[in-house]
């Protein structure tokens, strides 16, 4: 018994408690299942990023086996579970692309770039950085190639699975995704401003890279 009759609130804290946290792929090493705990979930609010994420993280998620037809569009062309958008109809829109709820209402998350976006992006700023010293480019493009770590939710299980295969590299257990647009654009402006080297290193995360 939890609590008395009608009292609803309890003083002793839980019976059971798991020593260790639930890990989805104890007993799962599939690639399917690695490929998931690293999947990037956007083009949705942060609600329904939550709700996707919980049903990766506790093996509910149910891939598509194939390509959904897009609510919006008509094309067959959705290629991620529970979207009823595809991916250019909720960016158009912006609407989330599973709950369908305007960006002006909630925060959507902005997907990935595609390897097309992502080359245009470099370009652009390959060509901005042009007028900065050698030095300054580099560390620009080291920068722009490392990306970021993903900084959400998903780091307490990522933690977890770092300290207990610590042998195991460490970059296949942590997210990385590119810098925006404009976070590039502000690391630009950051060098043409700055002129000491120190600079860089303590933006590194790991201190010792
Ligand atoms: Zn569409
Ligand atoms: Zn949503």
């Amino acid at each position: 018994m939890s609590s008395q009759r009608g009292n609803s609130s309890r003083t002793r804290s839980q019976k059971h408690k798991n020593r260790t946290a639930f890990k989805n792929d104890l007993h799962d090493k599939t690639l399917l299942q690695k490929k998931l705990n690293s999947l990037h979930v956007s083009e949705v609010c942060q609600h329904c990023k939550d709700v996707i994420e919980w049903k990766i993280k506790y093996k509910k998620y149910k891939p598509l086996s194939q390509p959904r037809t897009c609510t919006r569009c008509q094309q067959r062309n959705i290629t991620k579970a529970y979207h009823v958008l595809c991916r250019s109809c909720a960016l158009e829109a912006r609407v989330c692309a599973k709950c369908l709820k305007d960006a002006q209402e909630v925060e959507i998350v902005t997907p990935q770039p595609t390897s097309e976006e992502q080359l245009k992006l470099k370009v652009e700023m390959e060509r901005l950085i042009k007028s900065l010293p050698e030095r300054k480019r580099r560390a620009f493009m080291r920068y722009m190639d490392k990306g970021k770590k993903l900084t959400d939710l998903d780091q307490s299980s990522a933690e977890q699975v770092t300290n207990d295969v610590k042998s195991n590299e460490e970059s296949c257990v942590v997210k990385r995704l590119p810098h925006t647009r404009k976070e590039l654009l502000e690391k630009i402006e950051m060098l043409q401003l700055s002129d000491a080297d120190e600079y860089f290193d303590s933006e590194s995360e790991t201190g010792s890279a």
